[in-house]
């Protein structure tokens, strides 16, 4: 049995807090949620602006398709019409002082070294390297280690530094020797465990995503008509409609436990008002959520505070179509650290995504990385220099831009070093053992919007049956 009408307080309302109160509610109509926003806005890292008279995703803009919770989300919010996928799947690594085409891998393993000959991204002896792996023998996978280190081991210092060091930054701002493969990569283990290599991996991967007739089956990406922002923003109004409440500019400062539940202190330093509910779910990034812990659960807050986060910029800019050069094909390209470039990635959004297409052609391109955060000490007109004169290297851009943005994402990706797997366990039994208490959020099941839905959706199951558990103890 559980109790009609029990409060619950979700904190943090990026895609993470947003998906437990859409849980919450969906299983529970009859629970009281408030979901408290410290910023002036709900979203987190989906936010859009305005670039060149256009509605652009200022974080995220895609989410992996081949997990279903993200495209669910958005069907269950009434954005099922709306969900797209790319114009194009090809991109490009801007390395050894060319544009090359980026051949088929498996997270920067190589499946095909036919093509990744022909692209040049190796030098040949580089290539010969990654050709013995075939004849090492079966790699032992059941100690973590940093995926570069593997990486190199088995295939070489130019696979690492060309293919897997930028493909796998693309999704961390990490480096590949500190990121966990357990946490990082478990598809690309558990694929190596069954094929016995590392190439033969790659390989399989390829056949198991093509059909017979070598057409993708499904895309790997979707994005949403009118940039992903949405997402979040009908996720909150649906949300608001079944009568929870979402209140922004509501920072939560401290949270102990009451009689019977727990007490949160919420708003600004100087107007904190004091709010008592039954069960509260984190969903803020690891840091509040660990200073918010400090006195309830003193393991996960000294765990939390551990996660370390890479920060970056993005300079979003419209150029006008007349003025693109010839190499800006496909959806963009990818800049592998060792080649000592400014920008890490470019996308070329307007190619990317058909309601991005106009007179003018949208470029975004991002900056820094795990502690290599130099480039963000400079003021927005010198990244947009910096982007804009490694752009024209790169593909041969001319022309002024007609407009550019600079967002800045501090503290934007938690890092999963080596042993994150472990960390995440000890988290989540400090927060478990406390009853009415959940935890969530990119830092722990998964930085992909996919992943941190599911991670979502648990805790908000989590924090339902305790809730049951609680009233059944009830006389
Ligand atoms: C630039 C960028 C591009 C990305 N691109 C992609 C992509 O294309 N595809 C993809 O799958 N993933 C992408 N990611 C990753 C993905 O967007 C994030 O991992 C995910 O959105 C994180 O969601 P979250 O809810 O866990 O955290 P957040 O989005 O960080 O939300 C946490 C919220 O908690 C709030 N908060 C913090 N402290 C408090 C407090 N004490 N009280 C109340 N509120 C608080 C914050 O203001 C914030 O709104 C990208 C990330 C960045 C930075």
């Amino acid at each position: 049995m559980t109790s009609s009408g029990d409060r619950v307080a979700v904190v943090g309302a990026g895609i993470a807090g947003l998906s437990v109160a859409h849980a919450l509610v969906a299983a529970r109509p009859d629970l009281h949620v408030t979901l408290y926003e410290g910023s002036p806005a709900v979203g987190g890292k989906l936010r859009a602006g305005e670039v060149g008279g256009m509605t652009v995703d200022l974080g995220a803009d895609s989410m992996l398709n081949r997990r279903p919770e993200g495209v669910a989300l958005a069907g269950a919010v009434g954005l099922g019409a709306d969900v797209v996928h790319p114009a194009t799947s090809s991109a490009g690594i801007w390395t050894r002082g060319a544009l090359r085409p980026l051949p088929p891998t498996l997270m920067g393993i190589p499946a095909d070294l036919g093509a990744l000959a022909r692209s040049g991204i190796l030098t040949s002896s580089g290539l010969g390297r990654a050709s013995l792996e075939r004849r090492l023998p079966e790699p032992d996978l059941s100690e973590d280690e940093g995926v570069g280190v593997l990486m190199m081991r088995r295939l070489g210092r130019d696979v690492r530094d060309r293919l897997v060091e930028p493909l796998l930054g693309g999704v961390y701002a990490g480096r590949s020797d500190e990121i966990s493969l357990h946490a990082a990569l478990p598809q690309v283990v558990s694929a190596i465990r069954t094929h016995g290599g590392l190439l033969s991996a790659a390989r399989a991967s390829r056949a198991h995503t093509r059909t017979p007739a070598g057409v993708d089956e499904l895309p790997v990406f979707a994005g949403i008509r009118g940039g992903l922002a949405r997402l979040a923003h009908k996720t909150a109004d649906q949300l608001e409609r079944q009568g929870v409440r979402v209140e922004c500019n509501a920072m939560v400062r401290e949270l102990t436990r009451g009689p019977g539940g727990w007490r949160l202190a919420v708003g600004p330093t100087n107007r904190l008002r004091q709010v008592e509910v039954d069960a509260v779910v984190l969903a803020a990034p690891a840091p509040a959520s660990a200073r918010l812990l400090r006195e309830a659960a003193p393991v996960a807050a000294g765990e939390l505070s551990r996660i370390e986060y890479a920060s970056l910029a993005l300079v979003t800019m419209a150029v006008r179509a007349s003025d693109v050069g010839t190499d800006l094909v496909g959806s963009g390209f990818l800049v592998p650290p060792v080649d000592g470039r400014v920008i890490k990635a470019a996308t070329f959004s307007s190619y990317k995504w058909e309601w991005m297409r106009g007179n003018m052609v949208i470029i975004r391109c991002s900056i820094g990385r795990h502690r290599d955060e130099r480039d963000l000490q400079r003021d927005d007109a010198e990244l947009v220099d910096a982007a804009v004169s490694d752009l024209r290297e790169a593909t041969g851009l001319r022309g002024p831009l007609q407009d550019a943005i600079v967002t800045r994402w501090g503290g934007a990706l938690p890092q999963y070093a080596v042993g994150h797997l472990d960390r995440v366990q000890l988290i989540e039994h400090s927060v478990e053992a406390l009853p009415g208490l959940a935890i969530c959020g990119a830092a722990l099941g998964g930085v992909g919007i996919p992943a941190v839905i599911a991670n979502a959706q648990r805790a908000a199951t989590r924090v339902i049956a305790q809730l049951g558990a609680v009233e059944t103890m009830k006389p």
